[in-house]
């Protein structure tokens, strides 16, 4: 079986996490820290696994960010991918007007486009969650996946308990829970119907983020570099009975609270800082190193394609 596997980076800014644990704004200087320090970070150990990976790319960040886009479009002059993560990255966007999504993902994709040379063809949306509006836009615009439904129940629990337990302590996320109907999506991709989460005839494509054959476990980044060594080995080990390993990592997975300083108050409530830079450095090398013999790492455009030209059968 030729097993297809991708790596992409949501290139979330410390932004989003101040908001998702209701910490208000980040220090001025750290906004950026993000692009500035862990975009170089993944480019080097990219090049040292020839990987071309996917990076999503939120283009409020880069919009006026010269330094910021000069790397990406060297990136994307390398054979990387260069997608889109919406212009803001609103964690409600799945249920907001068709206006309102027209304009988050037609602003990021005019940016994303000056910076590639090349018109953007993938999507993921804040948060994991998705529509049926996103998806009109997406077509309109020529997308030819999305990259979004995210179907772990582990995963979907652990978000309900911290959301909940901050609503105790008087605080409110600004993350939203996803729509309960993506947990029954397929696991594998799938050209989605009247509806994101079912199968169906459309032409754009849904690559769902891994999740383990059975009890669904979630294997992005954050379960990958916080699981000691034999857990991630089981985890990686599960997703060989897949032909189809979507290896979803964000930018603060190469960033250290001691290396970059980022503050206290973070860290506390960000499990991922907790661990050194070092360590995750490690984990994803080990992660790379093992993945190698036994998949076709490719952009996340290029899978699309190959799941639109071949059908789905090859892909599962
Ligand atoms: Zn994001």
């Amino acid at each position: 079986m030729i097993r297809l596997a991708s790596v992409s980076v949501d290139l979330d800014s410390l932004k989003c996490y101040y908001r998702i644990h209701g910490l208000g704004e980040p220090p001025p200087e750290l906004e950026r820290v993000v692009l500035q320090r862990a975009l170089g970070r993944f480019a080097e150990l990219f090049a040292r696994h020839q990987v071309k990976a996917t990076f999503f790319v939120i283009g409020e960040d880069v919009e006026h960010d010269p330094s910021s886009r000069a790397e990406l479009s060297a990136l994307a002059k390398a054979g990387h991918e260069l997608a889109n993560h919406s212009y803001s990255h609103p964690y409600d966007l799945a249920s907001q007007s068709r206006e309102f999504v027209e304009d988050e993902i037609t602003r990021a994709h005019q940016i994303i486009a000056e910076i590639s040379g090349s018109a953007p063809v993938g999507f993921r949306a804040p948060g994991y969650d998705v529509s049926k509006t996103i998806f009109d836009v997406l077509m309109k615009l020529g997308y030819r996946y999305d990259s979004s439904v995210f179907p772990s129940w582990p995963y979907y629990v652990a978000k309900l308990g911290m959301m909940a337990a901050m609503r105790l302590f008087g605080q409110r996320s600004r993350s939203a829970l996803t729509n309960p109907r993506a947990l029954l999506a397929p696991a594998m991709p799938y050209r989605p119907g009247a509806s994101p989460f079912v199968r169906g005839q459309s032409m754009l494509v849904e690559l769902p983020v891994a999740v383990t054959p059975g009890l669904r476990l979630p294997v992005i980044g954050t379960s990958l570099l916080l699981a000691p060594t034999a857990a991630r080995v089981r985890l990686l080990e599960s997703m060989r009975k897949r032909a189809f390993f979507n290896l979803e990592l964000h930018g603060i997975d190469l960033i250290g609270a001691d290396e970059d300083g980022i503050p206290t108050e973070l860290v506390q409530k960000q499990p991922d800082l907790r661990v050194s830079l070092q360590h995750k450095q490690r984990a994803l090398e080990a992660t790379l190193d093992r993945m190698a013999p036994d998949y076709i790492i490719q952009p996340l455009c290029k899978i699309a394609t190959r799941v639109q030209r071949e059908g789905l059968a090859k892909a599962q």
